[in-house]
């Protein structure tokens, strides 16, 4: 009989407590630092500097090797997961990378991709140097170029642009940022609202929903201490952030937490639930809102809590002015409101029994306040509406009060930590339409999927453009628009791409740049994996362990290989260029403090964020006799608080309300300026009220608390925002139904699900570690055996015709019960592909590419084959597969309320047509544009819905979020 699982960790405890007296009496350090939990097997940290261990390869001689154990963050994900590089001291090499104990977030633990660092940094086919296009884009010729001229080149352009006032016409767009705030202040200091992310492509719908509630648009779940785990997502092999999180899960469910897990997919993480529950693509809410009327009709939800933190006066004002505004009328309201919302309902939208929804629903209320649930992408990036997934799923936690409880939901904000750096240059003063164009004034990020047809349509130039980590012909949908952008030398002047790796974006690049992996670059991160706060330290390892031996290191170049950068210099020197006698007031940003007139430098940056915005280092490294940013570089991460608790409780201190205002329903303003340096800073800033006094708390029973961060200072189950800007219909959580709705979906289509990631992969950045090429290099269609019969039997490894609005794909069937009839999915992880011989070989098939019938085809010369170079290895790879690019395939989908593009397709599956290959594919171009243009008809502008003559609410998040100025609409700007 299996031990139940209370009852192992139990044992596993007492086993540790065991081994921990026995350590102590034999007076030996027993592992302990910030992971909290024992990990007996790393080397104690003191002697990081001088470990020793057998040479593995000697065997069985025993040769000592002595390694310099120096930390870093992992950058295959963004995680931000400690590692530990093991520099060999003689040769000055990284010998490998395990996971860094000092790490509360990873606390020791890696997934796959961490110790996969090591294939990167010694990829035979990495990017080594400088590389300037030498031919038409994208022929795939290259000379070398050393820095200074490129350097000088991009500077020029920016320079002329900035001088020139087009300052809209410089962008620099990141896929994985892998840091806090650093590039965002680049770009602030050089006066650009250039930002441009990935997020609407990748989180967008899940934050949305999460924002409209708390102000903050990521959830934080105490998983470890939750009695019931809800996740839409598939956290224990993917997603934010996987691996601290999954760790965490599975602690919650050792100790008795019963895990739910919704996806249409038997995923790795569906493998370990309680509850698999595999919906119709989209009806997600659908059931959250019957659970959510079930705790209501049973009286099983946290009144007390609703009463006092849920906006509910303002939802009686605006809804029903019918009741006066108690909170017995609005409970009521809340009956009537959802009373559609039946189990038979729900049963009805997505396929799932009524008996087992019922079942969910008993267990999301035995939870009481230890109700912990995420939906990372997934649904709330699949679906037109998905916002409404995660919107829904908060509901529940709202309802039982499960907000900021132990074993509960986080504002992610409020388990995150972000020091303030020593310079804080200005909001820029103009908007940039080609990133927020008007019909999007509440998308949570840039409209950054939309650039290829907002260029076509003339909306604007780029003069240069700054692919960074991010390689959107793959990455994105519609990606031969992007070709079609990107090899316009009309509508992009300039394109520099700053990557460590090639990849198919790059091969349209002016510039290709290379940057450093994990362990060969600065970074400062800080995420929100549990009910704490910490930083983790990025750091280039080889230049740290030369520095302890007392070299003399210029900057990073001098320590990576060939002639890798990194980011964090780059900018620095960058800038000096665009402006180098100071005049356009950019420069004083790169420059040192301690010595005026020269460039900052890594140390004095980072040593003064670590001297003087984190609170409780300086004491902690004083206590070990070393500087902040000496304890930063021997340990990688710091814990600045832990269990943060419920912030919102907080009552607002006497001397914060000077010439206090409060509203109507209870918001409270303040004269008095900000503390000095509060521990947490929310990231949105609800608007000021009229007389310029800045939001401080809100009044609840008559105390002054610092509640949320939203206009009301309450969790806001009534979004005024959406009501004011022409959304009235879905100012409360409701269910939108899907774009792969069965409603919409023609005779014969299915839905495609192409969001999932594998445990092994992550987009672009792991195709050059073989290690994890070896794991998963293949990503066939799963379709259920009751859909496969009826298409001519199809089994797997037939080769399928997968058909969306604007082309077809042709990929490999893998039938299988673990997908729900009537879907099939394939993961995006796969497909990469090059030109020529340029490129990483051992994940890429070798394709052309050709116009053709008013469209793009792309067809598979050949796949991965072995190869001779400095790594024997390459010799032996024995796969040839490297998956199918489905994206290609896909058009544009914005979601008209939070910018998402809605992955989700519906699809015609078939098998093969006669002529059909593995790996080709077909795109119709016009096909493309006709479909963003009926999407674009969703949305409703800034400029015919604007309450108050501006292109966005002042207080939803934005990055590089610029002046109040520019946030009113152009025609206004005139008038005034
Ligand atoms: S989850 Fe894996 S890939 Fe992501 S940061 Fe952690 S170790 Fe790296």
């Amino acid at each position: 009989m299996s031990e139940p699982d209370g009852q192992r960790l139990q044992r596993l405890n007492d086993q540790v407590s065991a081994a921990r007296r026995d350590t102590e009496a034999r007076g030996e350090t027993f592992y302990q630092g910030a992971s909290r939990i024992h990990l007996a097997a790393f080397p104690p940290k003191e002697r990081w500097n001088d470990w020793v261990e057998l040479d593995s390869r000697a065997w069985p001689k025993r040769k000592e090797r002595r390694y310099s154990l120096i930390p870093t963050t992992c950058f295959n994900c963004e995680s931000a997961c400690g590692l530990l590089a093991y520099v060999d001291t003689e040769t000055l090499q990284v010998r490998k990378f395990e996971g860094n104990p000092e790490h509360p977030g990873s606390r020791g633990r890696n997934c796959a991709k961490g110790p996969a660092t090591l294939n990167q940094v010694q990829d035979p086919d990495r990017i080594l140097y400088p590389l300037k296009r030498a031919a038409q884009r994208g022929e795939g010729k290259w000379v070398q170029v050393s820095w200074d001229d490129a350097l000088d080149d991009i500077a020029t352009r920016i320079r002329r642009a900035i001088v020139e006032e087009r300052e809209n016409e410089v962008m620099y767009h990141v896929g994985r940022p892998g840091e806090d705030g650093y590039t965002e202040r680049v770009l602030a200091a050089w006066g650009v609202d250039g930002h441009n992310s990935h997020t609407n492509i990748c989180s967008s719908g899940g934050r949305c929903g999460y924002a409209l509630w708390m102000g903050f648009d990521r959830p934080s779940p105490d998983h470890a201490n939750a009695r019931v785990i809800l996740l839409v997502s598939a956290h224990l092999e993917a997603g934010h952030y996987f691996n601290p999180h999954a760790q965490r899960v599975m602690d919650g469910k050792a100790s008795g937490a019963k895990l739910i897990v919704f996806d249409v997919r038997l995923s790795n993480t569906a493998t370990h639930a309680d509850y698999w529950i595999a919906p119709h693509p989209g009806s997600e809410a659908a059931i959250f809102l019957a659970i959510a009327r079930e705790l209501v009709v049973t009286q099983r939800y946290n009144r007390e809590f609703v009463r006092r933190w849920w906006n509910w006066e303002e939802y009686l004002g605006a809804d029903r002015p019918d009741l006066e505004p108690t909170f017995e009328n609005f409970e009521r309201a809340l009956l009537e409101l959802y009373g559609t919302y039946t189990f038979e309902f729900a049963a009805r939208e997505s396929g799932i029994e009524e008996a087992q929804l019922r079942e969910v629903a008993d267990l999301v209320a035995s939870a009481g306040t230890r109700l912990s649930s995420h939906n990372w992408r997934s649904a709330a990036a699949g679906n037109l509406g998905g916002w409404q997934v995660s919107r829904c799923l908060f509901l529940l936690n709202a309802l039982m009060g499960a907000v900021a409880t132990e074993g509960g939901v986080f504002p992610n904000g409020w388990n995150k930590y972000v020091p303030k750096p020593m310079y804080v240059p200005p909001h820029p003063k103009r908007w940039n339409d080609l990133t927020w164009p008007q019909e999007y004034p509440l998308a949570m990020n840039e409209m950054s999927f939309l650039l290829p047809h907002l260029l076509r349509e003339g909306r604007g130039r780029l003069e240069v453009y700054f692919s960074r980590v991010y390689n959107p012909v793959w990455t994105n949908p519609d990606g031969f628009s992007w070709i079609e952008a990107l090899t316009d030398e009309a509508k992009i002047g300039l394109h520099v791409a700053l990557t460590p790796t090639w990849n198919e974006t790059a091969y349209f690049a002016d510039y290709i740049l290379p940057m450093g992996h994990a362990s060969e670059r600065h970074d400062l991160h800080s995420y929100e994996t549990q009910d704490a706060q910490w930083i983790a330290f990025r750091q280039a390892v080889l230049r740290v362990a030369r520095e302890r031996r007392g070299e003399a290191i210029g900057d990073t170049r001098d320590a990576n290989p060939g002639e890798v950068w990194e980011e964090n210099e780059f900018w620095i020197d960058l800038s000096w260029r665009i402006d180098p006698d100071g005049k356009l007031g950019i420069r004083k940003y790169f420059e040192s403090q301690k010595k005026p007139g020269t460039k900052l430098t890594l140390a004095e940056y980072y040593g003064y964020i670590f001297e003087n915005s984190v609170p409780g280092l300086p004491e902690r490294a004083a206590a070990e006799g070393i500087t902040p940013l000496e304890y930063m570089q021997r340990y990688g991460a710091f814990e600045v608080s832990h269990k943060v608790g419920p912030l919102h409780e907080q009552r607002v201190p006497p001397a914060e309300l000077t010439d206090a205002n409060v509203d109507a329903l209870g918001r409270v303003y303040t004269a008095a300026p900000k503390p000095a340096s509060p521990n947490i800073v929310p990231t949105p800033a609800p608007a000021s009220d009229d007389a310029g006094r800045r939001p401080v708390g809100v009044q609840v029973d008559g105390d002054v608390m610092r509640g949320f961060p939203t206009p009301s200072g309450r969790l806001e189950f009534y979004s005024g925002t959406l009501t004011d800007w022409g959304w009235r219909e879905y100012a409360v959580p409701t269910y939108i139904k899907s774009h792969v709705h069965r409603d919409n979906l023609k005779p014969g289509q299915m839905v495609l699900i192409p969001t999932f990631r594998l445990p092994t992969q992550i987009h672009t950045r792991s195709a050059n570690a073989k290690w994890l090429d070896e794991l998963a290099h293949t990503n066939p269609v799963w379709i259920n055996p009751v859909d496969a019969e009826p298409l001519g039997g199809m089994k797997t490894g037939d080769l399928v015709r997968v058909t969306t609005d604007i082309g077809y794909f042709v990929v490999k069937a893998w039938v299988t019960e673990g997908i729900r009839p009537g879907v099939v999915a394939c993961s995006h992880h796969m497909g990469r592909w090059r030109l020529t011989d340029n490129g990483q070989r051992q994940m890429t098939a070798t394709v052309g590419l050709d116009k053709k019938d008013g469209g793009w085809g792309l067809k598979r010369k050949s796949g991965v084959q072995p190869y001779g170079s400095a790594d024997p290895d390459t010799r032996r790879i024995w796969w040839t597969d490297a998956g199918v690019h489905q994206n290609l395939t896909f058009p544009v989908h914005p979601d008209p309320i939070s910018g998402m593009h809605c992955w989700h397709q519906a699809v015609f599956v078939a098998k093969a047509q006669p002529g059909d290959a593995y790996g080709d594919i077909f795109a119709d171009s016009s096909a493309s544009r006709r479909v963003y243009a009926e999407w674009l008809k969703l949305t409703r502008t800034a400029r015919d819905h604007s309450p108050d003559g501006t292109r966005r609410p002042y207080w939803l998040m934005r990055p590089l979020k610029p002046g109040p100025d520019a946030f009113r609409l152009p025609a206004l700007e005139q008038s005034r």
